[in-house]
């Protein structure tokens, strides 16, 4: 039988992360974790319970209290906030800038960073998130680094909110990515950054299933070493 992996799937805001992680730990029969929901989830709960992203020890607090859980449907994993289904909720524009604000403070982090360890220490899991490969599992046996240009990202992010009828401009969306790379790149905790031994994939013109056949490969390469 293959070993349970640990695959990390990190890289900038829409560069395809959340739909091939999903696609690689379907194929693999995998358990999927969309870390940025997490962070998302902080900032939900920040925003609904009024706690000001300056807050830090507040959030701090949050973060620690939030029960944050993943759970499988027929249109693919849920994300659970104490309970109650905030899947569409924590992707309005609102939560996606005030997100990176609220991951930047080294306590939610670290709040954060230890459930993650906790729900895929036993392998058999695709991380996606910013700084799997660095700092969440280190030793993951592998790890992607994907990228885009900030205009394909901003046209994908933009065709994918219209579909669910959110009314945005595609320039807005162009600009509120740069934004979050810029504040995702600068922070000084765990910043966004590929890892010496990631293999990046740039998926600017290819299609998620020729993306998802190189990581397939990847993963059957890496199965044959382990
Ligand atoms: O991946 P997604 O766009 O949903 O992530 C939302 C935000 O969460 C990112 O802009 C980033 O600030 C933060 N994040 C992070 N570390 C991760 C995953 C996401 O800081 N591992």
């Amino acid at each position: 039988m293959p070993k349970q992996l640990i695959v990390a799937i990190d890289g900038p805001s829409g560069a395809g992360k959340s739909t091939l992680s999903r696609c690689v730990a379907q194929v693999l029969g995998y358990l999927n974790i969309d870390t940025g929901a997490m962070y998302r989830c902080v900032a939900l709960a920040a925003q609904r319970q009024g706690v000001d992203p300056s807050d830090a020890q507040g959030l701090a607090r949050l973060s620690r209290s939030v029960r944050i859980r993943f759970t499988p449907s027929a249109t693919g994993e849920r994300v659970l906030l104490d309970d109650v289904d905030v899947s569409d909720a924590i992707r309005t524009p609102e939560v996606s800038l005030l997100t990176p604000k609220v991951a930047a403070i080294p306590a939610v982090r670290d709040a954060m960073v230890a459930q993650q360890r906790k729900m895929g220490e036993k392998g058999g899991v695709v991380l996606e998130g910013r700084d799997i490969g660095s700092v969440v599992f280190p030793a993951a046996e592998v790890k992607i680094f994907l990228i885009a240009t900030a205009e394909e990202r901003g046209r994908r992010r933009f065709a994918e909110l219209t579909a669910k009828g959110v009314q945005i401009d595609l320039a807005r969306t162009i600009a509120e990515i740069k934004e979050r790379d810029r504040l995702d790149i600068t922070r000084t905790h765990s910043p966004l950054v590929k890892s010496a031994d990631a293999i990046e994939i740039d998926t600017t013109g290819l299609t998620i299933d020729q993306v998802q056949q190189r990581i397939l490969q990847i993963v059957q390469n890496q199965n044959r070493i382990c």
